[in-house]
């Protein structure tokens, strides 16, 4: 399998650091796990566009983690030759929040499918929501969700994906939690998002203090690894972006609890099993 970190950015702007977005390559199938800011720009870079997408899978509503779903929709939907819905998986809240996005589509769907006669199908998605359990199998790949714990945001979900005897856990924004232990169990890789809790603390703003709670730090996501037995950790969706030069520092605290390898994801970095 390969992982590759499309967006690791969070919340706050930066011009290196697209939002919230993985892709997994895994048996045949190419699987989008959220699709923050820029997230097609990245696919693209990744070599893969919208239509090529087998599964959209969504960690959580938070809009840093779906808010350029409507660019993914839009752009399988124009690029399709023929109609392609789009296989959506997420928490309970998914399929409304699809719907409320094709609604808000109306007058682009009206004006495109006025404007070319070979497009007459509306943008569609199949989804399915889930809370625990198998999600999808199929084309060599096995996807397995379990609760995290992201409140008073909830629900959340992570994604465990088997495939060719390797694991990948995908935990989106947690704390550490049954749930997450659960789905990063043996991983080969496990993908966290993170913070640092003494540089956030260092700003004066008390609306950034309040993603303390709901996040796990360096250090728990180390500890999560190991707990899990997990042999490579990547630090994603760090907050805040990482000063040029300081990667060693987040990968330091990791390593307090974990002895495993940490990467700290750029951008369109690719990690293989
Ligand atoms: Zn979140
Ligand atoms: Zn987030």
């Amino acid at each position: 399998m390969e992982v590759v970190t499309l967006g690791t950015g969070s919340p706050i702007p930066d011009a290196n650091r697209a939002g919230a977005a993985t892709l997994v390559r895994a048996g045949n199938a190419t699987l989008l796990i959220d699709c923050g800011r820029a997230v097609v720009m990245r696919l693209v870079a990744a070599g893969v566009f919208p239509p090529m997408l087998t599964q959209l899978l969504i960690t959580h509503l938070h809009s840093d983690h779906i808010n350029n779903f409507n660019d993914v929709l839009t752009t399988r939907w124009i690029m399709s030759p023929v109609d392609n819905p789009l296989p959506v998986i997420g928490p309970s809240g998914t399929a409304a929040f699809v719907d409320q996005t094709i609604a808000m589509l109306k007058d682009d769907i009206h004006y495109r499918l006025e404007h070319h006669n070979d497009l007459n199908w509306n943008p569609s998605c199949t989804t399915q929501e889930i809370t625990s359990g198998v999600a999808w199998e199929a084309e060599g790949v096995r996807v397995t969700a379990a609760p995290t714990d992201h409140r008073p945001v909830s629900p959340s979900i992570g994604f465990r994906i088997e495939a060719d005897g390797a694991v990948v856990a995908i935990a989106g924004d947690t704390i550490p939690c049954a749930g997450l232990d659960e789905i990063c169990a043996g991983a080969d890789i496990y993908v966290q998002t993170v913070l640092r809790p003494e540089l956030i603390k260092a700003v004066p703003s008390p609306r950034l203090q309040d993603v303390l709670d709901y996040h796990s730090s360096c250090a728990q996501a180390g500890a999560t690894a190991a707990r899990a037995g997990v042999k490579t950790l990547v630090l994603t969706h760090l907050v805040p972006a990482p000063a040029p030069g300081t990667e060693s520092e987040w990968i330091a605290e990791a390593a307090s609890e974990f002895a495993g390898e940490i990467i700290v994801a750029a951008d369109l970095q690719s990690i293989s099993t």
